[in-house]
């Protein structure tokens, strides 16, 4: 579906991506994990083509993705902070997103979803940061789109919130989409992703299963064989 090759940016001096190689497939949970500034953020900003690297392409269902637009009316995103005008109602908003996008959207089912039918007339401004990233998860998964990027989409949210958030993922799965996400609840990877890539100072060190990793690094956890694999990578 989505193919990253030789793909290097950097921001003046900062070598943020180096030569990076990955393929990401359908009817998968792929997890980008890397301590911050790992370039998890800049990779997925590459796939949208927010960030324009300097060497390497993306290739959407084998076609380039430099100069190309199109390609991401199917792909769903939320980002890591979402900043719309403070103003707008929650309504106006999904309004809003809905005109832009011009594709069939199933809103109401998930207002409902999260719990978000009382908000719906207040102004962005007065939301909780949870139930702002409960908007957010209604933009994200309201269209049918074959891809959705979620980066670090379970930030503020509530443990019945994370549990339908968990649940919807399996769902859009189960529907041959490819999801990637990127988060730093070694838990919730365990739980829902069927791959992990793990991005350190713009390398890939790992791609593979949940266990492929947890054997690679002779621990019983997922999150102390991440850190073995960051101190080995230290050595
Ligand atoms: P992560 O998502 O893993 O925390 P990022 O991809 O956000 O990492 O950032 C990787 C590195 O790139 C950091 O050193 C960050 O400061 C730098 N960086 C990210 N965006 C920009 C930008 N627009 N201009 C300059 N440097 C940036």
């Amino acid at each position: 579906m989505i193919r990253i090759e030789n793909l290097s940016k950097a921001y003046h001096k900062n070598q943020v991506l180096k030569d990076v190689n990955i393929k990401l497939d359908s009817n998968k949970i792929i997890a980008i994990l890397g301590p911050n500034g790992s370039g998890k953020t800049t990779l997925i900003k590459s796939i949208l083509g927010l960030v324009i690297a300097q060497e390497g392409d993306v290739k959407f269902n084998d076609q380039s993705i430099v100069g190309e637009w199109e390609y991401r009316k199917q792909i769903s995103y939320l980002p890591q902070i979402a900043r719309f005008p403070e103003n707008l109602k929650v309504l106006e908003l999904i309004a809003l997103v809905k005109d832009i996008r011009q594709q069939e959207a199933r809103d109401n089912e998930l207002i409902q979803y999260f719990g978000l039918e009382n908000e719906l007339k207040k102004p962005l401004r007065n939301l909780s940061g949870g139930t702002r990233q409960k908007v957010n998860m209604v933009l994200a998964f309201m269209f049918d789109s074959p891809v959705i990027i979620l980066d670090e989409p379970t930030v503020g949210l509530d443990p019945v919130a994370i549990s339908r958030f968990k649940e919807l993922l399996e769902r859009e799965k189960a529907k041959g989409k490819l999801i990637i996400f990127t988060t730093h609840i070694m838990s919730l990877v365990q739980e829902i992703s069927d791959e992990i890539i793990f991005l350190l100072e713009g390398d890939i060190y790992f791609q593979g299963s949940v266990q492929d990793l947890i054997n690679q690094n002779g621990s019983t956890k997922l999150e102390s064989a991440i850190t073995n694999l960051i101190e080995n990578s230290h050595a």
